[in-house]
């Protein structure tokens, strides 16, 4: 797939744009005061695949935390600061690795000048992130793509004059056909890289299905170099998985364990539904520096065709399953050792990518 060309930015030590992958944000749930259930979530995201970490810093109380949350975190953080430029100034000093600016929350130009100096002199990240809720005032009589566009052609002005260039852009609708819009728009107007997703998406297979449709568009036109699925969730985990099946699916991920299942039929061998349940499960353990395909399918018909075609497969027979390795049949198993077989062949993987 041809990727839109961009700047490169270092968000600590992750690359966001040039040709660097595209990565994943999620965002914690927990005030940043709680440090350890907040270091939890980040852990936990970190898992499910997250490369990066924002969390929200509504008050100056919040800074203790964050100072904690950065010695410890094992992603790079960005807090996400609305209404007060004190406390961006603050996190900065803090260390943080990134701050987000809403252009409908920031209104003093004077203290952002301040944060884009400071943030120049510790290497800090900006990312614009601009979003239907929270337009500037005086531009919501525009439409909302125009409005959008224009918060961020505004606050863009200020860190250029200051030759400030760890800039990362977003622009988020509720709206799928919006976001695809204002995603479009902005790669043909700037060269930062694009953090992507369609915002306040809602509730289970609902907010999946929608950021499924407006993420995987958008980066199927080559745009974006960071994602975030934004799911109403207790947790960050759920959003992270989704962000990466999203990468996974559009061909944009190049490392982890991709699991491919039948729907299953009358001509099913086995509980095959239980069976992938207990795989996936078992695979988020399993980290992987390169991408693995994984098939599990339910009986001889089309599981051989298919199995042969991941890296490792198994196609159920009558109580047996047939084990397939780059293709090849190493294996016929009680389905009941199938399990544990598996989880070996794709530990020996990863510790041995000469076998992939
Ligand atoms: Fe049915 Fe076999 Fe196809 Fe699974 S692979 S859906 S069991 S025909």
């Amino acid at each position: 797939m041809k990727r839109e060309k961009t700047f490169q930015v270092f968000l600590g030590s992750l690359a966001i744009g040039g040709r660097s992958s595209v990565s994943v944000e999620s965002m914690g749930r927990v005030y940043p005061g709680r440090v350890d259930e907040c270091l939890n979530e980040i852990c936990a995201a970190a898992a499910a695949g997250s490369d990066c970490f924002r969390i929200a810093v509504p008050d100056e109380g919040a800074l203790s935390g964050i100072i904690q949350l950065k010695k410890h975190s094992p992603l790079p953080l960005v807090a996400d600061i609305h209404f007060s430029p004190i406390i961006a100034l603050k996190a900065v000093e803090a260390g943080i690795d990134g701050i987000r600016v809403n252009p409908g929350t920031w209104k003093n130009r004077l203290q952002y000048q301040q944060l884009i100096e400071r943030m120049k002199a510790r290497n800090g990240v900006l990312r614009l992130g601009a979003n239907t809720g929270s337009l500037p005032s005086h531009l919501q009589k525009k439409g909302r793509v125009e409005a959008l566009l224009d918060s961020i052609i505004e606050m863009i002005e200020i860190p250029q004059k200051n030759d400030f260039h760890r800039i990362i852009l977003s622009a988020k609708s509720t709206d799928i056909n919006e976001t695809i819009e204002i995603y479009e728009r902005l790669a043909d107007a700037f060269s930062y890289p694009l953090h992507v997703g369609l915002t306040e998406a809602g509730e289970g297979f609902e907010g999946i299905i929608k950021s499924t449709i407006a993420l995987s568009t958008i980066l199927q036109k080559g745009i974006g170099n960071n994602i975030r699925v934004s799911l109403t969730s207790p947790n960050p985990v759920l959003e992270s998985q989704v962000a990466v099946q999203i990468l996974q699916g559009v061909g944009l991920r190049q490392k982890g364990i991709e699991v491919i299942s039948c729907p299953t039929c009358a001509r099913t061998r086995g509980d095959v539904v239980s069976f992938v349940r207990e795989i996936k499960e078992a695979v988020q353990m399993i980290s992987s520096p390169f991408p693995i395909k994984l098939a599990i399918m339910g009986c001889e018909v089309n599981g051989p065709g298919e199995a042969k075609e991941a890296d490792l497969g198994l196609a159920f027979g009558k109580s047996t399953a047939l084990l397939f390795v780059q293709g090849k049949v190493v294996k016929t198993m009680h389905q009941q050792d199938a399990l544990s077989e598996l989880v070996k062949q794709l530990q020996l993987m990863v510790s041995n990518p000469m076998v992939k």
